[in-house]
């Protein structure tokens, strides 16, 4: 049974597909089999994972709707070692067309039920909104990744998520938690960003991840080649602290 996780934040550029796309292929790297799920019309996870959203035949879009099956639509990506169940625009048309039916929060659940037994994780990359289609992510999931950066901001809006989190986990997926805020983007050198990182280590405590992802122009060039950063320069620093963020997640499921 695979362990699911949304990548979620509804703040739009905070580094949900980055952090979808390479921890993907930094579990990958340690040998576990993963799926990432993009859930977000913007197709941004699946392109950067070296797919061609234009070329999708079938995509996550399909599943939703109960026209096609996971194993039909799900797709490998060669260079970051892990599957992939794509999404383009034609996912937009989703989230109206959903409301019309049954169970309509549950649908991507119930997809990923026939696969689980196929994966070690599974990772789903949320839209920026709190929309049906996050809904069905986290009603999906056993937990929620939030990326975030250290500014002045960042807390705005992290309540409304964590009270979509509690409603969720109160009325529909009793098995959701919050596993952990994750800073990405990081400028050491910035005095603020500093502050704000030690702030959430004393709001957050053990909730916030002790992997940092720095920001690194690397993981940024990356997605133009098609390939997540860990594959593109692994070397890197934006890479290496995937790598490790992925040994940390993998040690974090242990003990949940
Ligand atoms: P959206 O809300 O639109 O889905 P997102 O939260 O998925 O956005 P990304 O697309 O991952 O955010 O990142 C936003 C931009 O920041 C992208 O151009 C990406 O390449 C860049 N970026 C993300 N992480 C880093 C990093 N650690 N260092 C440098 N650039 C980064
Ligand atoms: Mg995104």
């Amino acid at each position: 049974m695979a362990r699911i996780f949304c990548i979620a934040n509804q703040k739009g550029g905070v580094g949900k597909t980055t952090t979808a796309i390479n921890l993907a292929a930094g579990i990958a790297a340690h040998q576990q089999r993963v799926l990432l799920v993009d859930l977000d019309p913007q197709g941004n996870g699946t392109m950067g994972s070296g797919i061609d959203k234009r070329a999708l035949t079938t995509s996550v879009y399909q599943v939703l709707l109960g026209m096609t099956d996971v194993a039909t639509a799900r797709q490998h990506a060669e260079h970051g070692g892990y599957d992939v169940l794509g999404a383009n625009r034609e996912l937009a048309g989703a989230e109206v067309e959903l409301v019309e039916l049954e169970h309509r929060e549950t649908r991507l659940k119930v997809a990923l039920d026939v696969v689980s037994d196929q994966y070690e994780f599974i990772l789903i990359d949320c839209p920026p909104s709190l929309s049906l289609l996050t809904l069905n992510g986290l009603c999906a999931a056993h937990g929620v990744i939030i990326p975030m950066q250290c500014e002045y901001f960042a807390l705005e809006g992290l309540a409304d998520l964590v009270n979509t989190i509690q409603r969720v986990a109160a009325h529909l997926n009793p098995d959701l938690r919050i596993i952990g805020l994750l800073r990405v983007m990081f400028d050491p050198r910035m005095t603020l960003q500093q502050q704000v990182s030690e702030q959430l280590e004393a709001k957050f405590g053990d909730k916030v991840f002790s992997t940092i992802i720095p920001r690194n122009v690397r993981l940024a060039e990356a997605p133009s080649y098609g390939l997540p950063g860990v594959a593109y320069d692994r070397a890197s620093k934006g890479a290496q602290a995937y790598i490790a963020f992925g040994a940390e997640m993998i040690e974090r499921v242990s003990t949940l």
